[in-house]
């Protein structure tokens, strides 16, 4: 017999937590709602796992890492309040669209009204991406709780070993940081000219780059791992480089490289850019089923695209609209549509900073940025068309942050660059204090 939910959630992450959030704020009875999640834990704040998790001296653990909407911690407990199932340990091995039903790995199947696909994403394995010896114990993959409580073990056994970080996105510059705030000796390998290089200028680049040399980091660019060598009892001894250099290692961890779980639904639904096609209420092709979060391919209305992206406030932001459209069209009512700008953060070592808007066109840095510094702190604005899109903000970012978002919304014109380099942060203020003129 099929379990039978009005509304049911496949995925137990970050968008989760705050969909069940928004379904109970908007009023829901018991029984109504249910979260199907293959990880053993109600939804929680994964971005943290490569931050205070692994902290040497006080590392943030559950019940602190439930996500809390509004500073309101949403325990296990706060589910069966609610009256919402928790399916956890379930992994769903077949969805059936047209049936609106899904199958999990041990035989049960459930069945719904509405659907909010959240399955989020998945690590991309150096062993299916052919390379050898990949499979050694101590290479680590990070997207779970699972996972950093694995890499916390291995810090721990490996007292003041050596670590290797495949990659150089945000997740590899957060991991590397916290393996050395364990006292590790951490090399970087990546494949491109600087670290984060997808959004990073090589001026951002340089100051991170440099203040983790600082940290003593060391980091080895434009190059690719091609191998790994195993010692007698199978763990990793060595990370092989295509540019012939061999390094020493007791704990290698894998932090770039993801996809979007989406492969349930090939062939049912439409897909776009990699992720599953949704309007601005996230509605999917298909009646009744709802995308939201790293999945989703939606309409970002600023810039008059389709984008998917992988940024934690997008995934509680689509959550909640996605409810509310679901809520709204029971009632008859109308919301307004998905207005999103792109906002992304991360904080490695004391070094926190975020981007706002588009990172398109020419760049103007300002500010110190010097690796050096006692206080370092500056920013970076994208300009295209004579309008400032996009903006960057290192340091102590609440500050500015407000005046930046709304820099990066309003897209104000720029006369004079030089000017702009040299005004910095006081344009943002200023735009925000007075508006455009
Ligand atoms: C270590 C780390 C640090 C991050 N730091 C930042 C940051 O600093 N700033 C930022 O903006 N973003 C950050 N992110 C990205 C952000 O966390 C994601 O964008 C966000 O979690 C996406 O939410 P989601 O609910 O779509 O997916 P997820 O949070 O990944 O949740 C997906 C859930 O679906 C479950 N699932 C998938 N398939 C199935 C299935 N078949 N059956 C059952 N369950 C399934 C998964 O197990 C998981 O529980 C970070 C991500 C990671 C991994």
């Amino acid at each position: 017999m099929a379990k039978t939910f009005k509304y049911l959630i496949l995925g137990g992450g970050v968008a989760a937590g705050y969909a069940a959030w928004e379904f109970a704020r908007q009023g829901l009875e018991p029984g109504e709602l249910a979260i199907i999640s293959k990880e053993a834990v109600a939804p929680y704040e994964r971005t943290a796992l490569s931050k205070f998790y692994l902290d040497p001296e006080l590392p943030n653990r559950l019940p602190t890492l439930y996500v809390f909407p509004r500073r309101e911690i949403l325990l296990p407990e706060w589910y069966s309040e609610k009256g919402i199932e928790l399916i956890l340990s379930t992994e769903i091995v077949k969805a059936d669209l047209a049936a609106k039903s899904l199958t999990s790995a041990g035989g049960e199947t459930f069945s719904y009204q509405i659907l909010l696909i959240a399955t989020g994403s998945t690590v991309i394995r150096l062993s299916d991406l052919g390379v050898q010896g990949a499979d050694a114990k101590n290479i680590f993959y990070f997207r779970e709780i699972d996972d950093a409580d694995k890499l916390y073990e291995a810090i721990k056994a490996k007292k003041n070993g050596k670590a290797v970080v495949v990659g150089g996105g945000y997740i590899s510059m957060e991991l590397s940081a916290r393996l050395r705030c364990n006292n590790l000796d951490v090399t970087m390998v990546y494949p491109e000219p600087w670290c984060m290089s997808r959004l990073f200028t090589s001026d951002i680049a340089a100051f991170n780059e440099g203040y983790y040399a600082k940290k003593g980091v060391n980091i080895m660019k434009r190059t690719v791992v091609v191998g790994f060598t195993a010692n007698s009892d199978g763990e990793v001894k060595e990370v092989k480089l295509k540019d012939g250099r061999v390094l020493e290692a007791d704990i290698v961890v894998v932090g770039d490289g993801l996809r979007p779980q989406t492969a349930l639904f090939k062939g049912q639904v439409e897909e776009e850019k990699g992720g599953i096609k949704t309007d601005g209420f996230f509605k999917t092709s298909v009646p009744n089923v709802y995308a939201v979060g790293d999945v989703a391919t939606f309409p970002v209305k600023l810039y008059n695209e389709l984008r998917r992206v992988e940024y934690y406030e997008h995934a509680c932001l689509s959550a909640r609209k996605a409810v509310e459209a679901i809520i709204a069209a029971e009632e008859g009512k109308t919301v307004e549509e998905y207005d999103y700008l792109p906002l992304f953060y991360s904080h490695a070592f004391e070094q926190p900073w975020c981007f706002i808007g588009d990172n398109v066109g020419d760049t103007v840095l300002f500010g110190d940025s010097s690796p050096e510094s006692s206080f370092p702190k500056f920013g970076s604005y994208w300009i295209k068309d004579g309008k400032v899109v996009g903006a960057f903000l290192q340091g102590r970012i609440d500050e500015e942050r407000d005046a930046m978002e709304y820099v990066a919304r309003v897209r104000p014109s720029v006369q004079n660059v030089d000017e702009l380099a040299r005004e910095g942060f006081s344009f943002a203020r200023k735009i925000e204090n007075f508006g455009l003129e």
